[in-house]
């Protein structure tokens, strides 16, 4: 296997470690083995970190756009090529089946450095004529931007936050999950390989309070955050007492509808992949899968049916298709609220166990005759558990899907296009699926609603959150005062 990170954190363009910091390991999610140890960065290490961005970030703005595209574009290719290392890490750091890594981590985060590699050479201002005069708009960096991470997709979530910023000319300090902090070392180590000069992208470890105290410093100037709703709150109001740009991706509570006419394989597919995919723990799932009543009977025994095909196992097997939660306390969350589902009412079709095996795992879990009101179907969970409700009308079923503090992602199955679209603009979500479920495309912008987040990451959409405008005014003729 090509080199693991050999300590801690990456900052200007080298491992480092302090053992000052308190140390935490890293847990194989589907054993439970210890599999490294790490510190949590001191004050020391962010202020190397940040000092380092602040001070690499003036020339990495001055070079033209094509030129930093050069290096992003080249830090793809390394990640391709790398692809089967990179999965095998990530698949140690997360637990996801090396099935599903192989193809939806280190390729989605190659995608990003790629597209924001072709953009970086395109980013324009404008020039607005004023009669003679004329003004004319820069579109400029932000300065240094720090990044938080989620534990589901830690390769991703670096790249796809790391890909516009440095694309529109910004430096990056980027902090994992410390549930997952290994694979965003990589992408540090394979961006500065590809000629990212030092300090360009950095990543310190810790938890919280770590990223609690990038977010307050002054040398920071926007922070992009993935994570819960909670979380987000905080780290929105931080980033607001210093009047910082944000980006917010949180969680989820997403409606998947599902009408009669709609082809019920390709339906049974859909709220597969948006609530199993990942072991549930992926922030955009389908995870209150309405069905109308005329199919319903048929669409859960397909699904039981389908659920066989489940091969849950070492993630390291390329035949595994299902791995296990990212931590104990995960699991612990997830048994809880299928604990609750139970209490309340809602019937178990298929699962609701905990896999008697070493490692985090839960069997995929449906219940069916769930309703609006219980906590299944109101909180997210994070984990396989599919919540089956019934509808009768369109009417009916838009309102009863909006009805939710989230607006992150929605989906319809049907084979009436007039009814999809009338659907996809209804939904309060940004992010909205006809006849599919969760692919997320670097050129389609990907984002919350309401509760769900602000800004937008990936598509030309990015570019805007990453790069601010200056307005210059050019006076061609004499300049006329009234005294
Ligand atoms: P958390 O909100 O617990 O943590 C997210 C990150 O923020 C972690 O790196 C965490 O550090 C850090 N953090 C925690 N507190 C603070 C603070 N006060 N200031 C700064 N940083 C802080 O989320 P999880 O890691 O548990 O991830 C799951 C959540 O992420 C789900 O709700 C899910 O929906 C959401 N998510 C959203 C996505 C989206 O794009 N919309 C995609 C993926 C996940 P640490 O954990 O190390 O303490």
């Amino acid at each position: 296997m090509h080199q693991q990170p050999t300590a801690s954190h990456f900052i200007d363009g080298q491992y480092i470690d302090d053992t000052a910091g308190d140390a935490f390991d890293v847990v194989y999610p589907a054993t439970g083995e210890v599999i490294a140890r790490l510190h949590a960065a001191t004050p020391a290490i962010i202020n190397r970190a940040l000092d380092a961005a602040r001070r690499a970030q003036t020339d990495w703005a001055a070079m033209t756009g094509t030129e930093r595209g050069r290096v992003l574009r080249r830090a793809a290719d390394i990640m391709r090529d790398r692809n089967h290392d990179l999965s095998v890490l990530e698949t140690y750091d997360t637990g996801k089946p090396y099935q599903e890594t192989s193809v939806a981590d280190a390729t989605s985060g190659a995608d990003a450095l790629e597209y924001f590699g072709g953009l970086a050479g395109s980013l324009t201002g404008e020039h607005i004529q004023l009669g003679q005069d004329f003004v004319y708009s820069r579109r400029e960096a932000l300065g240094v931007c720090v990044g938080i991470g989620a534990w589901n997709y830690p390769t991703q979530i670096a790249c796809w936050k790391g890909a516009p910023a440095l694309a529109c000319g910004n430096a990056m300090v980027f902090k994992p999950s410390e549930s997952t902090p290994l694979s965003a070392l990589k992408v540090a180590e394979i961006l500065f390989e590809a000629g990212a000069p030092a300090g360009i992208f950095n990543v310190v470890q810790g938890l919280g309070a770590v990223g609690a105290s990038l977010v307050t410093d002054p040398r920071v100037n926007k922070v992009s955050l993935t994570g819960s709703v909670p979380t987000g709150r905080k780290v929105y109001a931080a980033a607001a007492e210093g009047m910082k740009h944000v980006t917010m991706e949180l969680g989820g509570k997403s409606p998947l509808v599902i009408f009669d006419d709609a082809d019920l394989e390709n339906a049974v597919s859909g709220a597969i992949l948006g609530n199993f995919y990942s072991s549930g723990q992926v922030c955009s799932n389908g995870t209150r899968v309405f069905v109308q009543k005329g199919i319903k009977d048929a669409f859960l025994n397909r699904l039981s049916e389908r659920l066989k095909g489940v091969i849950l196992g070492d993630p390291q097997d390329p035949k595994t298709n299902f791995g296990p939660m990212v931590s104990q306390n995960q699991r612990d969350i997830v048994e809880g609220y299928i604990a609750k589902g139970i209490s309340e009412g809602a019937h178990v079709s298929f699962g609701g166990k905990r896999v008697d095996k070493a490692g985090f795992f839960i069997e995929p879990t449906v219940f069916s005759d769930v309703t609006d009101d219980m906590t299944i179907a109101r909180e997210e969970i994070f984990g396989p558990v599919m919540s089956v409700l019934d509808f009768d009308t369109e009417e009916e079923v838009l309102l009863r899907a909006n009805d939710t503090q989230f607006g992150l992602a929605a989906g319809v199955f049907t084979a009436d296009l007039a009814r999809a679209h009338r659907m996809a603009a209804g939904f309060e979500a940004g992010t909205c699926y006809i006849n599919t479920y969760n692919l997320a495309p670097v050129e389609a912008p990907f984002g919350g609603m309401k509760m769900s987040g602000v800004g937008r990451e990936n598509s030309k959409a990015a570019i805007e959150h990453y790069s601010q405008l200056k307005g210059v005014y050019v006076a061609m003729t004499d300049v006329e005062a009234s005294f």
